[in-house]
């Protein structure tokens, strides 16, 4: 029979959320474990926040579990367990040694296995606190309008920005001079620069009058947005915006533009400079092309490496080519994804979440309307009583300013459920997409722009020590590395439809 030990937390930041008191969860605990039939060798109450790492107690409980002398622990909800990465990663770390051998909750289906950590993770990781971590950089408003299909920025080259409604026009004489920019790229007999002087011919400079410079063409090429799509933070959306310019002939232009090296070496040799310091001296990492000569086929091959600039102080760390570290940063950012097939589990789990929180929010509410509504009926009746002489003026006023606050109170609680209902599930959306598309990209060859992008949306602090690529990644990608890396593969459908209707299952992958 397991020892099983039972964790009990409530602090005072608690407060607002719906937990239930330490009595209440020690009362609830005992009940499920006598169903359960559950061996309670011991009983730990905390009250300690769980948002930083260091709970005295809990990392006690931790120990004995290290030390063999526990092999479960039994708590409310995994948040009374962990609400931080390090707490969260050290209990799915034991679990994964085997030395934990079982977490039982009465509000949370838990199994030991890659996809019960997965969704273990997610409990961790899906309290308010975190997701607010994850959108910090995020600007809310941008993201929303970009989800509408609107552009938040500058309008491109061709359009305009409609300062009343806020949308993106076509600009009737600016849209055919870049469509004409394009017809005469595409036919691959204009350089950047001849476009870039008949674009100034026509009007279209930059700010100070200058013709627009090879990167300013380039990159008005190489816009998706003129076939629809935004480009916003390494995603893509559906865009709302007319467009003047056809797939067939923009698709020319990529093609066209693929031919002329310059642009290539351009993005090849800077794909990852400026973002990797050295992990021994601390100094910039840059790069640099070397060119090599073949005599037998007479030919020659650019090489580029990425090196420390010992600026610091004198470094010895070696030499890495750039196909080493494209390797490098793929094997990262694989280990920070989720597999494209999660997909629709997580969806209907979201789904499912979103229904169960929605008709929490319901009743809150209405219980709160019901109070609103009584306080109402309380100052009119107190009024009427007031008008009818009954109350003195002094009785009336303090009697009126109690109800009166109380109503206030009432509404501020509305006001807060209203407004943070479901709070999480948008940003925690949002960030599995992007896990998503991590994991695609760290599937494609050589798109090492893309690569750099999705690098920098999972972490920062990027260091190249000994050859060996490392980030710091933000908390929740930290959590899917926890969990055994059991979301970078994908799913079998078996284990799914398993883990929909919970029961044991025999994982196809280890954690
Ligand atoms: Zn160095």
């Amino acid at each position: 029979m397991l020892k099983y030990l039972v964790y009990c937390r409530k602090s005072t930041d608690d407060k607002e959320k719906q937990v239930l008191s330490i009595e209440a969860q020690v009362e609830e605990i005992k009940q499920f474990a006598s169903r359960e039939k559950l061996n309670i060798v011991d009983w730990v109450i905390e009250s300690k926040t769980a948002k930083a790492p260091g709970r005295p107690k809990f990392n006690q409980v931790l120990d004995r579990v290290e030390k063999g002398e526990l092999e479960g622990i039994i708590s409310w909800h995994p948040d009374r367990l962990a609400r931080n990465s390090v707490d969260g990663g050290r209990i799915i770390y034991l679990l994964d040694t085997g030395n934990l051998k079982d977490l039982k909750f009465p509000t949370f289906w838990f199994d030991s296995t890659p996809q019960g950590k997965f969704m273990l993770n997610i409990a961790f990781g899906q309290s308010k606190y975190y997701v607010d971590n994850l959108s910090v950089n995020v600007a809310r408003g941008m993201r929303q309008k970009i989800r509408r299909g609107d552009w938040p920025g500058k309008a491109p080259y061709g359009y305009l920005n409609n300062r009343q409604n806020k949308s993106i026009e076509v600009e009737p004489k600016t849209s055919k001079i870049v469509k004409t920019a394009f017809q005469l790229f595409s036919t691959g007999h204009h350089s950047f620069t001849a476009i870039s002087k008949f674009m100034a011919g026509e009007g279209i400079t930059r700010g100070n009058g200058k013709p627009l410079s090879i990167n300013q063409i380039t990159s008005m090429f190489k816009k998706k947005f003129y076939i629809g799509t935004l480009e916003y933070k390494g995603s893509l959306y559906d865009g709302n915006h007319h467009c003047f310019i056809s797939k067939r002939l923009f698709n020319q232009a990529q093609a066209v533009l693929k031919t002329r090296s310059r642009s290539h070496d351009y993005a090849h040799r800077f794909a990852f400079t400026g973002l990797i310091k050295c992990g021994q001296c601390g100094a910039s990492i840059t790069s640099e092309s070397h060119q090599k000569y073949y005599k037998g086929t007479d030919r020659v091959a650019q090489y580029v490496y990425y090196r420390c600039t010992k600026k610091i102080t004198p470094c010895d760390q070696p030499y890495v080519s750039e196909d080493y570290l494209t390797k490098q940063f793929n094997q990262t950012v694989k280990k920070y994804s989720i597999h494209p097939d999660w997909k629709p589990t997580i969806d209907s789990w979201l789904a499912q979440k979103q229904a169960k929180e929605s008709l929490e929010i319901k009743a809150k509410l209405k219980t709160l309307t019901k109070k609103l509504q009584d306080t109402q009926t309380k100052l009119t009746r107190l009024l009427d009583l007031f008008l009818d002489s009954g109350l003195d003026d002094k009785t009336y006023r303090l009697k009126q300013n109690q109800l009166f606050e109380n109503k206030k109170k009432i509404e501020d609680k509305v006001q807060k459920i209203r407004n943070n209902g479901s709070h999480w599930l948008e940003p925690f959306n949002e960030f599995t997409n992007c896990a998503i598309l991590a994991h695609k990209i760290a599937h494609k060859k050589s798109d090492r722009d893309q690569l750099r992008q999705v690098a920098e949306n999972i972490g920062s602090n990027f260091k190249l020590k000994d050859k060996k690529f490392f980030i710091n990644p933000k908390t929740a990608y930290f959590m899917l590395a926890a969990g055994g890396g059991a979301t970078t593969f994908d799913p079998c459908p078996n284990a799914i439809s398993d883990f929909v209707t919970p029961r044991g299952i025999e994982p196809r992958f280890s954690g």
